[in-house]
């Protein structure tokens, strides 16, 4: 059974730098946040389930995207994991980076090495987004060794 759900997609050049990116917005938010700016994506299996429109929306994005973007990493269990880590590596196949939006607060982790960008932090409103340069949160680029750069000051230039 699936266990990413989507609510729906958009093209972006603000989530990835320097990247169009075909954005994927996944239900199953862990988070509580204050003021969540997106509540449905609390639900749980809310929406449709990627695996059945994913090789779609790749087709149907191909020459506008550059990058697929997935906000959010639903209910965070070890199916979920593995679903993102297939859609992530079916994507990069095609020649498309691959960002990942997590809401928590932690650093990259190991299964986290098949995505190029990684956003991590939960959503301070006192601190503001990757936008502020008071923001918790990070957002961190994979080099050619494989290690993260924290790459979060370009969102402020
Ligand atoms: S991570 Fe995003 S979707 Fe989840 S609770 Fe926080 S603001 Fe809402």
């Amino acid at each position: 059974m699936a266990s990413i759900y989507y609510t729906e997609v958009d093209l972006s050049p603000y989530e990835v730098p320097n990247e169009q990116s075909l954005c994927i917005y996944i239900s199953g938010c862990q988070q509580i946040c204050q003021n969540c700016h997106y509540p449905d994506l609390r639900k749980t299996n809310y929406g449709e389930p990627l695996i059945d429109f994913f090789e779609k929306l790749l087709e149907l994005y191909f020459y506008q995207a550059t990058c697929v973007c997935f906000l959010g990493e639903g209910e965070n269990t070890l199916q979920s994991r593995r679903e993102l880590t297939i859609f992530a590596k079916q994507a990069s196949k095609m020649g498309k980076k691959v960002c990942l939006y997590s809401g928590r607060d932690v650093e990259p982790e190991n299964w986290m090495n098949v995505f190029d960008y990684v956003k991590v932090g939960s959503y301070q409103q006192f601190l503001g987004s990757l936008d502020s340069s008071s923001t918790n949160q990070v957002f961190y680029r994979k080099k050619a060794d494989g290690i993260y750069e924290n790459i979060t000051y370009t969102f402020w230039l």
